[in-house]
Order: structure tokens, then sequence, then C-alpha cells
């Protein structure tokens, strides 16, 4: 069925496991994705960034929507890094679930006066709110946001920030950044600063950047109170690769013959995701 992120966080957080936030910009990838979550019994957050509803186009919103309603699932359909509170009005009337607004990278007041405007609407409507605090990295060009160096979450910032804004889940900087990781960089994460962090706030905790951590890092990121983790990069990759492969065939030109062994290989990932996360089974939970 079609829920919002509140309600998927609110099971999570008091069951200790994180939901899966698959980021696509493409309908045949989005029903693969819904497929591997019915397959595991999930639930699962659709994560579509500004830049991806432009590509697609708004109208396949409702088309997606349909298709969680009708699931097996609960499924939230989440506005990934929301800008303004403009862009947030618009995820609301064009049928998300679930919004993020990140302004992490303007300072600690604007931060909170922008998050905290974005709560207060979204509750209005009943909605609840992800926010930021701390930057993410970013490895390239082709990861949506972050910045070059990562400003690691305060906890005392945390808890001032939670209370001040009333929003309902905040991604943290704890170590990963967007994107794919170069051979140069070792993804590692502060265990001991989210547990700082998790204890003082208790409200669901957020890890975007997830692709290419160690698997070990991210279980101990979700027993420690991660309840939702963003995956990008890696089923992308996927993806991707075997589409690489299947087009040596020069003879092929249909995307329903292309596409379905790419879409086996993003499932394949999004797979293992699900169960590293401990979501699979999850969803006779709601
Ligand atoms: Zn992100």
């Amino acid at each position: 069925m079609l829920t919002t992120g509140k309600v998927l966080l609110a099971v999570a957080n008091e069951r200790n496991f994180a939901v899966p936030a698959f980021n696509i910009s493409d309908y045949a990838m989005f029903n693969g994705i819904v497929d591997i979550s019915e397959e595991k019994n999930a639930p699962l957050f659709i994560g579509i960034h500004p830049d991806e509803v432009r590509h697609i186009g708004v109208d396949v919103i409702a088309a997606m929507t349909q298709r969680a309603h009708r699931s097996s699932v609960p499924i939230a359909i989440h506005w990934d890094h929301g800008a303004t509170y403009q862009e947030m009005l618009t995820a609301i009337r064009i049928g998300f679930t679930s919004v993020m607004i990140d302004a992490s990278m303007q300072s600690f007041e604007e931060n909170i006066a922008l998050s905290r405007k974005v709560a207060d609407t979204a509750h209005a409507v009943g909605l609840s709110v992800e926010a930021e605090l701390g930057t993410i990295g970013k490895t390239d060009g082709e990861a949506e946001d972050g910045s070059d160096a990562i400003i690691y979450t305060d906890p005392a910032d945390a808890v001032t920030f939670v209370r001040e804004t009333g929003v309902d889940s905040l991604a943290v900087a704890i170590g990963t950044y967007h994107g794919i990781y170069p051979k140069t960089l070792k993804p590692e994460l502060k265990l001991d600063l989210l547990k700082e962090i998790k204890d003082r706030v208790r409200i669901p905790l957020v890890l975007h950047g997830g692709s290419g951590n160690p698997d070990e890092e991210i279980a101990q990121s979700v027993k420690l109170g991660i309840n939702k983790i963003n995956i990008s990069s890696d089923i992308k990759l996927a993806y991707h690769m075997k589409m690489r492969e299947v087009l040596a065939d020069e003879g092929l030109r249909e995307p329903l013959s292309i596409q379905p062994p790419c879409i086996d290989a993003m499932k394949a990932v999004a797979g293992q995701k699900i169960d590293l996360f401990e979501a699979a089974g999850k969803a006779s939970l709601y």
C-alpha cells in the first residue's frame, strides 16, 4: 500500500531495522525495485531527487503512486534533497508522501528556519519531514549533493536542531559520501558518533551515500539506530554495467530485449541491501 515516511520509520525505529530508499529516475527501474521489495516482503522508500523528477517528468509520479497502492508492501514516495520551500510544496501537490528538506549547506540558523517552515507545512497535511545536519561528502560530478569535505554532525547541535525544527527524521553526516568511492578514499563510518547522536535525539536517523561502504559497517549502523539508508549509485552501477555488456550485441534495439537483464542485475544488488538492512520480511509488521 501507499504510505507515508512517518509510518515506515516509526516501525523501523521501534524494531531496529532500516528501510531502504532506492533512488530511481526510470519507470522500468522503479518496477524492478518494487518487484524485489515484494519478493523480499520489505517496506520501501522510492527516492526521487528533484533532478530525477525533471528527467522523468512529474506525471510519472501518479503512475508510481498507483503501483504503490496495489503493492503487497508499504511504500512511500520520497522527495530526496528538496532545496526550497516552493519545491516541497510542488512535491506534496504531485503526490509525494514523504519529503526531505536539505538546507545543510546553509548556516545552522538558516537550516533551522527553513526546516521548521517545511516541517510545519508538511505536518499540516499529515506528512513527515527529513532534514539534514552536517554535510555528507560527494565523490564526483555524478553524485547528487554534498561537499568535498564532510562536516560531521555535532550531537549537541542535533538535539537543538530536532527540538527547534520538529522534524521527524534526521540525515546525519557520520562519514559517508554520495557517489562511488575512488580507490584513494577509504569509506569509514564514525559509529561512536552515531551512537551518541541516537542516544540523544531518539528519532529515526538516515544514512545518505550508503553505496560502497563495507557491509559490516552498514550492519553496525543499523544496530545503532539508522532507520533509512539511501542507495543510489550501487543499484544504478549494477544496472548500467550489465547494460554495457548487453549492448555489446549490436543487433539489439528493443528496450524490452535490452532492459530486463539489466533490471535483474539491479534487483540482485537491491536484494542484498534489503537483507543487509534487516528489512526483509518486515512488511508484515505494517
Ligand atoms: Zn542524499
